[in-house]
């Protein structure tokens, strides 16, 4: 069976990062007046996604996304052409209104497990080196963008066979995370 288009930065095997990726400038895709945001620092959890909320390119059932400090994220060009997609959503997703590129999200409720960190799509970097992706998140949800339950067993196969392990949720770190700040808010751990 011909395997599954997942996305670009997948698709033909996964590229190492650069040891010396410190960032760099995310661009919009519009052909002119591109919206920037620097980015003063490494990315971090960079994975697949497989969620209904993630800006994916054409054709790529999965999207790539990684995390920097919201302190070292700035909107460099073009925020006007900005616009938050889902106001009500826990991660605020300023996309171009003109070419529906996610430039950057951003969490605002600071009770919120990940408050602090943006979410990026490294491929939107103008430099190269950004760290690959290291596994795959909410897998079991690219049934919700269409994809048919039967391919679920060759996707997963074709995520592993890249090093990616396939997860229906958050990988198991990050899972921890998530528990650990309820955990502390409901005061069963020390915070
Ligand atoms: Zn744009
Ligand atoms: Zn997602």
């Amino acid at each position: 069976m011909a395997e599954t288009h997942l996305h670009p930065l997948l698709d033909g095997g996964i590229k190492p990062g650069a040891a010396s990726f410190a960032g760099g400038t995310l661009s919009c895709r519009c052909e002119r007046d591109q919206v920037k945001a620097r980015v003063e620092s490494n990315i971090a959890h960079n994975h697949a996604c497989g969620c209904t909320k993630c800006w994916k390119p054409e054709n790529a059932i999965f999207s790539v996304i990684a995390v920097v400090p919201r302190d070292k994220l700035r909107v460099s060009s073009h925020p006007e052409k900005l616009q938050v997609v889902d106001p009500a959503a826990a991660i605020q997703r300023h996309a171009c209104t003109v070419c529906g590129v996610h430039v950057f999200g951003r969490i605002e409720n600071q009770d919120y497990p990940f408050y602090g960190l943006d979410f990026v799509h490294p491929e939107l970097f103008a430099e190269p080196g950004a760290p690959p992706p290291g596994f795959a998140a909410f897998v079991s949800s690219v049934i919700e963008s269409g994809v048919r339950p039967e391919r679920m067993e060759g996707i997963r196969g074709q995520l592993r066979a890249l090093g990616l392990e396939p997860y229906d949720c958050f990988s198991p770190p990050l899972m921890d995370a998530i528990s650990t700040h309820a955990a502390k808010q409901k005061g069963v751990l020390p915070a």
